[in-house]
């Protein structure tokens, strides 16, 4: 079987925010019926089971089951130690013991969003006054309590670039490093899920994003003369333009407990509600990868900034609202496959 490098498992579509740019529509419907406490338990175990370098535990805001998300953190770490458990989180709902526990239970690394150095960009992008002090509150928290319990608990930002902050790049990483964050992360913005709804007309265009490029370049030279935070340039895509089927090792989980190829293809070839991830690595489904219909969504997808996908809305659900299931253990899968493909390229 493959060595699987990293899991990322939903384990809530629910959301303290309602962001501009969030890509699967998180908090839109918090009434939504998500996996029982029961079958979150039961698919968190089945994953960590697969032992994976890195498990991500992403949302939604994952805090909103923070007592699901960190029991599963400390069995996992008893469990299989050498497995990196990382969560992430918009930080508003991270009180002094939230912070506490993050430590406590052994998380390795813990993501914030920060999207400027000010409260009027980052609440901009986030939908809603006071966020930034809560997430500068929530910084200082985990840090004073990694300080007390002296642990090694990272601390890394994910900063999303747009038109209305990019002037403020510079500032918000020496924020960080007063901080004391470790890893400050870019990441392009994506047009799908909300964004493609708000923000298309603040995209940077390649001018500003190559400016960006060497803005990142001389700070990662001034992280290895002077150890200040570390920055990072992020490709969504990467998983996208490997060869998928050899490649890969990389699961993702919605919040419906849908095995995905991609976070940003919404075609499932599995459910883990009835089946266990080992049944489908068993059947290699990264294979699928493969398929005529999948190799159409790779081509549709070649920058982050043109996800083409949207051209084929007619027949596919956005990211996040649904998404089209077929089921790798089903003997006529690549048959329903086939006939999904030809509807496609009908349209
Ligand atoms: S981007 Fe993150 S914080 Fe914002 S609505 Fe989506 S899941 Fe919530």
């Amino acid at each position: 079987m493959r060595k699987i490098g990293l899991i990322a498992f939903d384990i809530t579509r629910r959301c303290t925010l309602n962001c501009l740019h969030c890509y699967n529509h998180s908090g839109e419907n918090n009434d939504w019926k998500e996996l029982s406490d029961e079958k979150l338990d039961r698919i968190l175990r089945d994953l960590a089971s697969v032992e994976p370098d890195s498990f991500c535990i992403c949302g939604g805001e994952p805090l909103l089951r923070k007592e699901r998300a960190f029991s599963f953190v400390e069995e996992g770490k008893q469990k299989y130690p050498s497995m990196d458990i990382n969560m992430v989180t918009n930080g508003e709902i991270v009180t002094r013991e939230v912070a506490e526990r993050m430590v406590t239970s052994n998380l390795s690394s813990i993501q914030f969003s920060m999207d400027g150095a000010s409260s009027k960009t980052h609440d901009w992008l986030r939908n809603k006054q006071g966020v930034f002090q809560k997430v500068i509150q929530a910084i200082k928290y985990v840090d004073e309590e990694r300080e007390r319990y002296n642990s090694d608990l990272l601390i890394s930002i994910a900063f999303c670039p747009t038109k209305e902050n990019i002037h403020e790049i510079d500032e918000a990483i020496t924020l960080c490093e007063e901080l004391h964050v470790e890893l400050f992360r870019v990441q392009p913005l994506m047009l799908i899920g909300r964004a493609e709804e708000n923000l298309n007309e603040k995209l940077l265009n390649r001018k500003e994003y190559s400016e960006l490029s060497r803005k990142l370049h001389k700070r990662k030279i001034d992280h290895a003369i002077s150890s200040r935070v570390m920055v990072d340039w992020i490709d969504p895509l990467d998983h996208i333009m490997v060869d998928g089927s050899k490649e890969i090792s990389f699961i993702q989980v919605n919040a419906s407990g849908d095995l995905l190829l991609s976070p940003y293809i919404p075609i499932a070839v599995g459910n883990l509600k009835n089946h266990s991830i080992h049944e489908y690595l068993e059947r290699d489904y990264f294979e699928m990868w493969d398929h005529k219909l999948f190799q159409l969504m790779k081509d549709s997808i070649k920058l982050a900034e043109q996800m083409n996908l949207l051209q084929l809305r007619n027949e596919l659900p956005s990211v996040g609202k649904g998404v089209i299931a077929f089921d790798a253990l089903e003997d006529d899968c690549i048959a329903k496959m086939d006939a999904f493909y030809e509807k496609l390229i009908r349209e």
